[in-house]
C-alpha cells in the first residue's frame, strides 16, 4: 500500500514546528521516520501534512552534567549505541541498544521519535522508567518536564500535547555503585519484545537497594513491578518473582501465561546482572 496524500514542511526552528502543529491540526512530526512512514503506508495513519523536524538545530547532543545526562531528540539509535558518554555514563542504555530492530532501523530512528510514539514493546520507554528519568517538551506555552512516571499513559498516548516537540530525555548519570540489567525475548533478535526487562538498583557488595524493575510488552505502557522490587531488595530472587504482579494480555505474539511465565524467566537473568560487579 502507498500512503494518502500529505504536503511536507521542513521545519528550521522549534517556534516554526510549534506553529505548524497550531496551524494543521493532523499534523505529524517527522523524525527518523521509522515508524511514523509504516503506519502511513498502512493507512493507520492519514495527516495532511509531515513536518519534519530534522533541519532544527540543538536537538541532536548528548551531555552529562550536574550528575545527569541528557540526550537530544534527535540522537539516531547509532549514535547512543556508539557513544562513549552513553557507555560510561548510561549504561541502561547502552545495554538497551541493539535490542533496537536492525541496523538500518538504528542509522534512521531517533530517541525522541521512541519516546514520543510509546509502543508499548519498545526498550527505551521501559529504560527511562527504570531510571526514574524526565522528558523535556516545548510547546506555545513554552518548556516543561514530565516524570517518566507521568509520561506513558496509555497505548501509544504520552503527556504530549497536540503543539508540544519532545527535545530531550533526562536522567540521572549512572555513578561506582549503580547497576543494570536488561533482557527480552523476541522471536528473532532485533524484533520487537515479546516481553522485557529493563532494570537498575544501586549495589553495596552483593546487597541491592532502590532496585527499579520496568517490564514492557506486558502491558499498555512500561511497568515498574514494585512488590517484586522491594523482594529483591531483600534478597531473595524467588519471593522476587513470586511477587511479580503483572497483568499482561494474550497478544499476537503470545498468551498472557506464556508472558508471565516468561517475566519471571527475565527477571531471573536481570536478577543475576544486577549483582555482578560493575566492569
Ligand atoms: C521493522 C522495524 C522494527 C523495529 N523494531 C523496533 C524495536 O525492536 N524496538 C523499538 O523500540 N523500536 C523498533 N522500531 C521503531 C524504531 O525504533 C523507531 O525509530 C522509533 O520507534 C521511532 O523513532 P523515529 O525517529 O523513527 O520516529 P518517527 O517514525 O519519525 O515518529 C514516530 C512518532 O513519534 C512522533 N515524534 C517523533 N519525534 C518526535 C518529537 N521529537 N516530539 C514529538 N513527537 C515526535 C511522530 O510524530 C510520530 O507520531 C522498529 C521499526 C521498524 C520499521
Amino acid at each position: 500500500m502507498k500512503p494518502a496524500p500529505f504536503a511536507y514542511k521542513k521545519a528550521r526552528s522549534l517556534e516554526e514546528a510549534i506553529a505548524l502543529l497550531g496551524e494543521h491540526k493532523d499534523a505529524r512530526l517527522l523524525a527518523g521516520g521509522q515508524s511514523l512512514i509504516a503506519t502511513l503506508n498502512m493507512r493507520l495513519s492519514q495527516p495532511s501534512m509531515l513536518i519534519d523536524i530534522n533541519g532544527i538545530s540543538g536537538l541532536g547532543g548528548t551531555a552529562h552534567k550536574n550528575g545527569k545526562v541528557e540526550i537530544g531528540a534527535l540522537v539516531r539509535h547509532v549514535q547512543a549505541e556508539r557513544s562513549e558518554l552513553i557507555a560510561k555514563h548510561a549504561p541502561l542504555i547502552a545495554r538497551a541498544m541493539p535490542h533496537i530492530g536492525h541496523p538500518a532501523i538504528r542509522n534512521r530512528g531517533t530517541l525522541g521519535g521512541s519516546i514520543a510514539f510509546a509502543d508499548p514493546a519498545a526498550e527505551l520507554p521501559a529504560c527511562l522508567l527504570a531510571l526514574e528519568g524526565e522528558v523535556e517538551a516545548v510547546g506555545p506555552s513554552g518548556k516543561r518536564t514530565i516524570r517518566a512516571q507521568d509520561f506513558f499513559q496509555g497505548l501509544f498516548e504520552t503527556a504530549l500535547g497536540s503543539q508540544d516537540v519532545l527535545t530531550a530525555i533526562r536522567f540521572p548519570a549512572a555513578t561506582k555503585d549503580t547497576r543494570v540489567g536488561f533482557a527480552e525475548l523476541a522471536r528473532r533478535h532485533g524484533d520487537y519484545a515479546i516481553v522485557g526487562l529493563a532494570a537498575c538498583a544501586r549495589a553495596d557488595g552483593k546487597r541491592l537497594s532502590d532496585v527499579r524493575l520496568a517490564f514492557f510488552g506486558v502491558g499498555a505502557t512500561p511497568v515498574r513491578a514494585r512488590r517484586a522490587e522491594a523482594a529483591l531488595a531483600g534478597g531473595d530472587v524467588d519471593a522476587a518473582v513470586a511477587a511479580l504482579d503483572l497483568v499482561p494480555q494474550d497478544d499476537v505474539q503470545a498468551t498472557a501465561k506464556v508472558k508471565t511465565h516468561l517475566a519471571g524467566v527475565l527477571l531471573r537473568r536481570v536478577a543475576k546482572q544486577l549483582t555482578e560487579e560493575r566492569a
